[in-house]
């Protein structure tokens, strides 16, 4: 490579790979739980190493530093595949990682492949491809969870699955350097800058998804209610109050669970639990798969419907009483719950705070008028 010496270059690329296994071996002390940090570690460890083993060619033994140094360096990119399966909850075999590592060692063993420079470099290419596109592959998969390192996390996969990938046909066509003077080979100097970016990129890509992963999950579990799974008061108002401003054809249901204080006297606090979830489970699976639904607080709920007319929301509150007034549990057949649930429709002003107010009026009709049944509140034009 014009003004880049190789063999610097390789020095260079060998104490960037080990600074980066330190960099991800001291986040993983800090996230013991994330083991895929641990891997992603061992994996710029081992690649290190094997760039030492690389650089020492001519030094050391040749079965050494071809046989064993590029057996550890298939092994580091299947490492970096089987951590990117461990950060995506994929359940695969740990042996798969080191799988190309000693299919290599088993064909050096093989004269006619240990001779040719460009079946090396054509299987060890291949191998490294499919662990970085495998590892792309997995991340895309997970888009799911979006993590705004995950795109990178792609790119930089894919990216060096084609560095790699070039190198197949180019080992066919280009003319290959003597075996003396492979070191100072332009492809060792253009593989080593790019395993260099890599691991840097790495570091801060994988770091960061890891990162932002945790991120996330803290801020789910602050919008989360724990028992039941579904939004929490806090993540309801603030997802309705944002929907309402913009639509006037909103219906809000306040549902109440009916004499519950009795049934957690009767019956203990786990079964008042057991029917808050119950109730949750039976809400979930009647209302429309568009509404949102959140515990507002104790055995309370609230479901917001967009786009519903006052009758669809009605007969949407009348379904889930229905439902929920059949429900047994054979442990205690004379446990029967039920709900009220008091319905508004339409905002005067685009404030859900009025909204509220009014189910919350229309509620306390339903419980004033004996319980297990719905009410609809009137639509009154408030004046500010
Ligand atoms: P009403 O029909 O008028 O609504 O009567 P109620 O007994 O349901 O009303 P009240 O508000 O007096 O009682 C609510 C009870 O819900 C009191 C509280 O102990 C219970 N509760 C609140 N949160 C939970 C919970 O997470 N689990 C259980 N098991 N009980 C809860
Ligand atoms: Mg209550
Ligand atoms: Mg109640």
């Amino acid at each position: 490579m014009p003004g880049l010496d190789p063999a610097t270059l390789l020095i260079a690329s060998c104490a960037t790979t080990f600074l980066v296994s330190v960099q991800f071996l001291v986040s993983w002390r800090q996230a013991p739980k994330a083991r895929c940090l641990a891997y992603w570690g061992t994996a710029h460890f081992i690649g290190s190493v094997a760039s030492v083993g690389l650089a020492l060619r001519g030094f050391i033994p040749d079965w050494l530093s071809i046989g064993g140094a590029n057996a550890m360096m298939i092994s580091a990119y299947g490492l970096i595949w089987y951590a990117i399966g461990q950060f995506e909850n994929r359940k695969r075999h740990l042996s798969l990682a080191f799988s190309a590592g000693l299919a290599w060692i088993l064909l050096c063993l093989i004269p006619a492949f240990y001779e040719s420079v460009a079946y090396r470099v054509m299987f060890a290419s291949t191998a490294a491809t499919l662990y970085c596109f495998g590892g792309a592959w997995d991340f895309w998969r997970g888009r799911a969870e979006p993590l705004a390192s995950r795109p990178f996390a792609i790119g930089l996969m894919v990216f060096y699955g084609f560095c790699y990938l070039v190198r197949v046909p180019a080992a066919l066509l280009l003319p290959l350097p003597a075996p003396e003077a492979a070191l100072s080979s332009y492809w060792v100097g253009v593989l080593c800058l790019a395993a260099m970016l890599f691991s840097i990129a790495s570091a801060f890509t994988f770091i960061g998804l890891v990162k932002e992963r945790a991120e996330r999950m803290q801020s789910v579990a602050a919008r989360t209610d724990s028992l039941t799974g579904i939004a929490n008061r806090r993540a309801f108002v603030e997802v309705a109050e944002h929907l309402i401003a913009t639509r006037s054809d909103t219906a809000l249901l306040l549902f109440d669970l009916d004499r519950f204080k009795a049934i957690n006297d009767r019956y203990g606090h786990e079964v008042g639990d057991a029917v808050i979830v119950g109730f949750c489970t039976l809400a979930a699976g009647t209302l429309p798969k568009r509404a949102m639904f959140g515990r507002l607080g104790g055995e309370e709920f609230g479901c917001l419907l967009i786009g519903s007319s006052p009758t669809s929301a009605l007969n949407a509150a009348e379904r889930v009483r229905r439902a929920f007034a059949t429900i047994t549990l054979p442990q205690f057949p004379d446990l029967r719950p039920s709900v009220s649930v008091g319905v508004a429709h339409g905002t005067d002003d685009g404030a859900f705070e009025h909204l509220l107010r009014r189910a919350d009026e229309a509620l306390y009709e339903a419980k004033k008028g004996g319980r297990d049944r719905v009410e609809m509140a009137d639509f009154v034009l408030r004046v500010a």
